[in-house]
């Protein structure tokens, strides 16, 4: 093992591809094509792209190309390596073939079309298998390592927003969105992000009412109550924020449902807890926003998995059939949505304990510390 992985409390890549084959056994196939480059990474720790991983009973084996001959060698010290010459899919089929392998597990969710008529053009006798949710249901609780790489994504995230917000109004106010995006995502670069885990939201004065906005070239006014959404990814895994700021006199509406939305944060991340459901976590948080009369401004769930992507499983959902687990990562995310005038969300990320929720990030939410000087 490199020694660059902490084996505490975690499970190396070598015991998560043995839980993944016992998987693949009870949906019927006998190995498995790992195609889902996060999954990859999960199972391997390689970290380049255009790789796949194979697995069968003994036999681990990343597929990948010349560019990656030393860096895989050196990431994945215990994994038969294979650098393909020709496509894909012969170096798959062909690995396939030359093992007792009957049945091929492939990722339904990830493999194209395409891909599949391919594999089973040249796998000839042997079936492919459709399996499902096989990897993300390793990756939905973190172990020591993972929740280890969140903290750090998330004190990241956090140490640029800190320096921003120290630069007080005058960060803001006559700068356009992109322009504070774009500090924000290098500040987080040399808080030892290695990039921004999603493009960060900037939302200035009434585009708040957009939850998926994407900054342009609209300067903050003194006065605009500015939406930033941002994450640092740190080591492959994610963190995931969101704050409101305020440059000056904070409109009454927006004050009104800031108080709402950190209440019904409150909620929901006191309603979390080892056995509850999802639903009734989002309920929790939801039914605070309703009782203020603004249930249909809440127009998304209450939060997500982070990880290795910055939306996994589980999902904080009103439709959401699972409960929660200890070991899960999610946000927690209420929002108030008022078209034309703006929009209110608060998002911090917390870990499932016994004990309920812990929270990782560890920013103010008080309307009086996010409003600048
Ligand atoms: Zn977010
Ligand atoms: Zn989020």
């Amino acid at each position: 093992m490199a020694s660059k992985r902490p084996q505490t409390g975690s499970d190396g890549p070598a015991a998560r591809r043995r839980k993944a084959l016992r998987r693949c056994a009870a949906q019927e196939a006998d190995s498995l094509l790992v195609s889902r480059p996060e999954d990859v990474r999960y199972l391997t720790g390689f970290t380049g792209d255009d790789s796949v991983l194979l697995l069968a009973k003994g036999s681990a084996c990343l597929i990948t190309d010349g560019r990656y001959d030393e860096q895989s060698r050196e990431e994945c010290p215990d994994l038969e390596i294979c650098i393909r010459k020709g496509p894909m899919t012969t170096a798959i089929t062909d690995w396939v073939r030359a093992r007792s392998a009957a049945r091929l597990g492939v990722q339904a969710e990830h493999v194209t079309v395409s891909l599949l008529g391919r594999l089973r053009r040249g796998l000839r006798s042997r079936k492919t298998v459709p399996v499902t949710g096989l990897v993300s249901a390793l990756r939905v609780t973190k172990d020591d390592s993972e929740v280890r790489a969140i903290r750090r994504a998330v004190r990241a995230a956090e140490q640029a927003f800190r320096e921003l917000l120290g630069e007080g109004r005058r960060g803001f106010v006559g700068k356009s969105e992109r322009a504070i995006a774009a500090r924000l995502d290098y500040r987080m670069r040399l808080a030892g992000a290695s990039g921004p885990s999603f493009e960060t939201i900037v939302a200035a004065g009434a585009h708040g009412s957009l939850p998926h906005y994407r900054p342009g070239s609209t300067v903050v006014r003194k006065g605009d109550p500015v939406l930033i959404d941002w994450g640092a990814k740190v080591g492959g895994y994610c963190s995931d924020l969101t704050r409101v700021v305020f440059a000056g006199r904070i409109p009454p509406e927006i004050a009104r449902i800031y108080e709402v939305v950190l209440r019904a944060q409150r909620a929901g991340a006191a309603a979390i807890r080892p056995g509850v459901r999802m639903s009734t976590v989002d309920r929790a948080a939801r039914n605070v926003i309703a009782g203020e009369g603004f249930g249909d401004k809440f127009v998304h769930s209450l939060g997500h998995g982070i990880g290795l992507e910055i939306h996994e499983a589980p999902g904080l959902a009103r439709s959401a059939t699972g409960r929660m687990r200890s070991g899960m990562v999610v946000t927690v995310e209420p929002g108030i949505y008022l078209p034309g005038v703006g929009g209110v969300r608060i998002e911090d990320d917390v870990l499932v304990t016994p004990q309920g929720a812990r929270k990782l990030s560890s920013l103010p939410r008080d309307i009086a510390a996010m409003t600048l000087q």
